[in-house]
């Protein structure tokens, strides 16, 4: 009898907290999306998203000590850190209401790529690689950068094409390799550089990860490549290693272990993209439905034309159903498992239903929505390279495919 009340107060509190923790996240989206609202929204749209021209690195700095005034800093950033630990769920709604602006995800310090490196950093470092390199990147005194991708013929799409190299030195590594987009390069503190250790390019192994602070002779930033989108800080860059000397302990991980890695850190990377850029498209559709909700054309309201109403329900049911995906994807990344499907699934898709709702948000505002004094055609321009990174919506129809397949097999073989 005591045993059985004993458990039922446990399960009492567990309940309690639960919902305490909720109302605890709810509560800090909230917060984040009035931040945004108020703080950070009439800086994007006054320089159209272009943070360069906005004040690049000084006005991250500005935002970040605000939002660290308002306890709304890294809230995804491990305890220890200083952060609440927020898990992907939890994330989910934070990261919306960041992502509603353009910059807002900067200024709370979860834009890519650093809260992406926070997560490889939390689950791979050793305890002084913690304490150097992610602790000032949770707190926000640091910038990093992850240095994968290479021009052709190196890695992009296929990451089993790396070209760069790592050879061993009497006291570490010495790199040598070029890389090409790499987001935030210029400013940042340091770098996750992917190099190959052993195997001949196109092999799928000999893949290893090195932390490099920025400032090691051979690391040298390029050009800015000039792309489509303008809201990120840094650029995305050229990364030279002209004979970059590191020591062993520059290793994050094991030696050879690379491959494994980055998908340690793209599984829920590509979610909190998802996160961001869902902010975004919201914002689009809701510009849109103030626009139709208060334009009249051909006698009725826009917002009642058959055809704008498709448009509108459209972006209802995408919005939606990326919600939906996410949601599932987050909850299997909690769990424990890698996700592979569900983060493909809900990335391909999502990926493609935010471009298709700020497409859709443009159109129903006419020339104001192809115009800057609206966000829709800012918003459109900056999540259209969404279906490129984090693996083009292509490459995750093939392994969505592929995983299916082998499914399928195992199922017969089981069968049998
Ligand atoms: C804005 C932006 C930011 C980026 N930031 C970073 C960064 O911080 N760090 C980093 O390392 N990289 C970064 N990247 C690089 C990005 O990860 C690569 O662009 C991406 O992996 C695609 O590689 P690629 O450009 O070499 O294209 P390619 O490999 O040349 O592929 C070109 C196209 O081919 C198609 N394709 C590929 N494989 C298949 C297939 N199996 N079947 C059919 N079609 C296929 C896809 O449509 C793809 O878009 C960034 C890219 C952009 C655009």
């Amino acid at each position: 009898m005591i045993e059985r009340e004993q458990r039922e107060i446990t399960m009492t509190e567990v309940a309690v907290n639960a919902s305490a923790r909720r109302t605890e996240v709810a509560d800090l989206a909230a917060r984040t999306r009035t931040f945004v609202c108020e703080e950070v929204l009439p800086i994007e749209d006054h320089h159209d998203g272009d943070v360069a021209l906005a004040g690049g690195d000084d006005l991250r700095r500005t935002l970040q000590s605000r939002a660290r005034e308002l306890g709304l800093l890294a809230p995804h950033g491990p305890m220890d850190c200083g952060g609440r630990g927020l898990s992907m769920t939890e994330r989910a709604g934070v990261f919306e209401a960041a992502g509603y602006g353009l910059f807002g995800a900067m200024a709370i310090n979860a834009a890519a790529p650093d809260e992406g490196n926070m997560h490889l950093l939390d689950h791979v470092a050793t305890p002084q690689q913690r304490e150097r390199f992610l602790a000032p990147l949770v707190s926000a005194e640091f910038r990093s950068a992850f240095a994968m991708t290479e021009p052709a013929p190196g890695a992009g799409s296929d990451p089993s094409a790396l070209q760069t190299r790592a050879t061993r030195t009497r006291n570490g590594w010495r790199i040598d390799g070029q890389k090409l987009f790499i987001t935030g390069a210029d400013g940042a503190d340091f770098f996750i550089i992917m190099a190959r250790t052993s195997g001949d390019v196109g092999s799928r192994g000999g893949g290893t990860m090195f932390l490099a602070p920025a400032s090691t002779p051979g690391l040298r930033i390029g050009r800015h490549v000039p792309t489509m989108d303008r809201s990120m800080v840094g650029g995305h860059c050229e990364v030279f290693f002209d004979g970059l000397e590191l020591p062993e302990d520059a290793v994050l991980g094991e030696v050879d272990e690379g491959f494994r890695y980055v998908q340690v850190r793209l599984g829920p990377a590509r979610m909190t993209h998802v996160m961001r850029w869902l902010g975004a498209a919201g914002r689009a559709h809701e510009t849109a439905l103030d626009y139709v909700t208060s334009r009249r054309v051909f006698g009725a309201s826009l917002s009642d034309q058959g055809l704008a109403q498709h448009l509108i329900a459209e972006n209802e049911i995408d919005l939606a159903a990326t919600r939906a995906l996410l949601d599932v994807a987050c909850v299997a990344l909690d769990s424990g498992s890698p996700a592979a499907q569900e983060t493909s699934i809900a990335k391909t898709f999502g990926g493609e239903a935010i471009g298709r709702v700020a497409d859709r948000a443009v159109q129903l505002c006419g020339g104001m929505g192809v115009s800057a004094d609206l966000p829709v055609a800012r918003i459109a321009r900056e999540v259209r390279p969404f279906r490129v990174y984090d693996g083009p919506s292509e490459v995750h129809r093939f392994a969505i495919a592929k995983r299916a397949a082998k499914a399928a097999r195992v199922r017969r073989e089981e069968a049998r």
